[in-house]
């Protein structure tokens, strides 16, 4: 996490180091990985990891889905990403104005699958409705803080793992202009 705040810090203060990203990194890591953390995110263009934590190859074992949902395939991934590669910190970064949260909150009903990922964003709006303050931004937290619950949760993998203190589940919030990863505390 240390490591992980302070490339956030130098990617907001504009004094990134682009560690890790040339030919020995790619030879150091191509046949083992050990990545220093998971981190499910939002496909939103404007959160790419790496950049936000100025790091680089192998440093960051990423799952990625509109709404950073918890759903059964990213629970997979990240399962693989503990037992497999020993992963020990799994960080769910949400951000500022979300798209699939703000068509829950709109209430579409969206043609295909994307009426899934609204779906699973309808929980996050209920629970903002009855906290004080902006909705959107209060959905957009609500849903960090129910997809760390819900991995929390996840059996066999991730809650035996959870429950035992070997593995860590955080939740964050980035903003957008600042570029900072704001850690929040449940
Ligand atoms: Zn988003």
């Amino acid at each position: 996490m240390q490591r992980l705040l302070e490339g956030n810090w130098r990617y907001r203060s504009d004094r990134m180091t682009r560690p890790n990203q040339g030919a020995k990194s790619r030879l150091e890591t191509a046949t083992a990985q050990h990545p220093m953390a998971a981190v499910l995110t939002c496909s939103d263009s404007r959160l790419i990891m790496e950049s936000i934590f100025d790091c680089g190859v192998g440093n960051l074992f990423v799952c990625r889905i509109a709404g950073n949902f918890a759903d059964d395939s990213v629970v997979g991934s990240l399962e693989f990403a503990v037992q497999e590669l020993g992963v020990r910190l799994l960080l769910v970064v949400g951000h500022e104005r979300c798209g699939a949260i703000t068509a829950a909150l709109n209430d579409v009903r969206p043609p295909g699958q994307i009426e899934r990922l609204v779906a699973y964003a309808r929980p996050a709006v209920e629970l903002a409705r009855g906290r004080p303050g902006e909705l959107l931004d209060n959905a957009v937290r609500a849903n960090i803080e129910l997809t760390v619950q819900a991995l929390r949760e996840a059996k066999p993998v991730l809650s035996s793992s959870y429950d035992s203190g070997s593995i860590v589940i955080r939740g964050a919030y980035y903003h957008l202009v600042s570029g900072e990863i704001e850690i929040m505390h449940f």
